[in-house]
């Protein structure tokens, strides 16, 4: 029944950087906390994917992290001590952020389905139902990893894990590892276990390692290649697939004493390892998949969305609109997937929804 749905003029789905910079510009456009807009997000306190990160993820090994707008990282933890956790200073500072500016979070509150009924958005929920004019998504990433069942999978007698299950190396000692996967993570992950056990490395494809610092240029070229795919209606694809991956020292010597000896992808999974199309096979007690996330976007399945192409087409200035209904924006999406392109989304998606809308 409608009248039990609570009546918002924009609901932002998800409190991560994304969702956060949403809402400071909400606020500072004048739009009301609670009757104006909400922030529904499905974890217990604050940090978004952030909270769930490996203990060993700290702000010396993260890429950088953006401030949100209106306060900076440095004013809620002492980012000089590069030793902190990732997954306890981002949720500081985000409590810290959504305490400051009166950010109307509600959660824990999952929403399962948003439906389009009359010109309105139903946001059907595990709570309290909602219903809005305009929707800003903001849901990340994390909560749907990416995991090919290559065949034989389901005949593995050992262990298999995603990157978001990872919470330390130590587990692995004395166990052999296959890490699957040629990004950042995968890399990172591969470095530490290595350390203390047996590693083999397998990618699909051979990882392109580049020597040089990554210049601004070079990032703003990696993240407009998002873009323009998204615009034409493309599913995106991942910043590092387009940039490759920088050799920090770490990686140096990595590279040196033989741990990025890549092996291409194995054709099966066996009961006790994985075998390889010419017959090799490796015997292993872990299998690794640091094989990437998707866009958290199944609530959003009812809008019909996606195109033949398998992706949703945007538009609008930082391409945070979708087109086929412009009362939506996918925000933390494509080109914005990182703590600097969710906070720029935040304040282009605010802007455009409000004049849409006209509020
Ligand atoms: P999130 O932080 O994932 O927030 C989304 C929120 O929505 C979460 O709280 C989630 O629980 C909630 N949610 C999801 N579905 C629902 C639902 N149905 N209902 C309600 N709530 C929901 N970027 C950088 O700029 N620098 C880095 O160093 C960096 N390191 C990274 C390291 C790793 C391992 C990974 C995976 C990513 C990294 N990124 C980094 C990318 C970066 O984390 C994100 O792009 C950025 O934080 C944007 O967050 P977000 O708000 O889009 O998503």
């Amino acid at each position: 029944r409608p009248d039990l749905f609570y009546k918002v003029d924009i609901a932002v789905i998800g409190a991560g950087q994304a969702g956060l910079s949403a809402a400071y510009h909400l606020r500072k456009s004048g739009i009301e906390p609670g009757k104006g807009f909400v922030v529904l997000d499905d974890e217990f306190g604050s940090g978004g994917a952030w909270q769930h990160r490996w203990d060993s993820l700290t702000l010396s090994n993260v890429n950088g992290i953006n401030d949100l707008p209106g306060m900076a990282f440095a004013d809620a933890v002492d980012t000089m001590d590069t030793s902190l956790q990732a997954n306890l200073a981002l949720p500081k500072y985000y409590e810290q952020y959504e305490k400051q500016f009166d950010l109307p979070v509600i959660r824990p509150v999952r929403v399962s389905e948003v439906t389009d009924r009359n010109g309105r958005f139903m946001i059907h929920t595990n709570g309290v139902q909602f219903t809005a004019r305009g929707l800003i998504n903001a849901t990340g990433t994390w909560k749907t990893p990416n995991c090919p069942k290559y065949p034989g999978w389901d005949k593995f007698l050992g262990r298999q894990l995603h990157t978001g299950e990872y919470k330390g190396a130590q587990e692995f000692i004395g166990k052999h590892v296959i890490i699957v996967g040629g990004g950042i993570s995968a890399i990172q992950l591969l470095g530490e276990i290595s350390k203390v056990t047996t590693t083999t490395w397998v990618t699909r494809r051979p990882v392109d390692f580049k020597k040089e610092e990554f210049s601004i240029e070079l990032r703003r070229e990696a993240v407009a290649s998002v873009e323009k795919r998204v615009r034409e209606g493309l599913p995106p694809s991942s910043v590092v697939s387009v940039t490759g991956i920088h050799v920090t020292p770490a990686i140096e010597e990595m590279l040196l004493n033989g741990v990025l000896d890549r092996k291409p992808m194995f054709e099966e999974i066996t009961e006790n390892g994985v075998r390889w199309e010419d017959g090799t096979t490796i015997d292993a007690d872990v299998i690794f998949w640091n094989t990437g996330f998707r866009h958290s976007l199944d609530h959003l399945a009812a809008l019909h969305l996606l195109n033949d192409k398998g992706g949703i087409e945007m538009s609008g200035r930082l391409a945070t609109q979708v087109s086929k209904d412009p009362r939506i924006h996918l925000i933390g999406y494509g080109p914005s997937a990182s703590t600097i392109g969710a906070n720029r989304a935040g304040g282009a998606a605010v802007k455009e929804l409000i004049e849409f809308l006209k509020l």
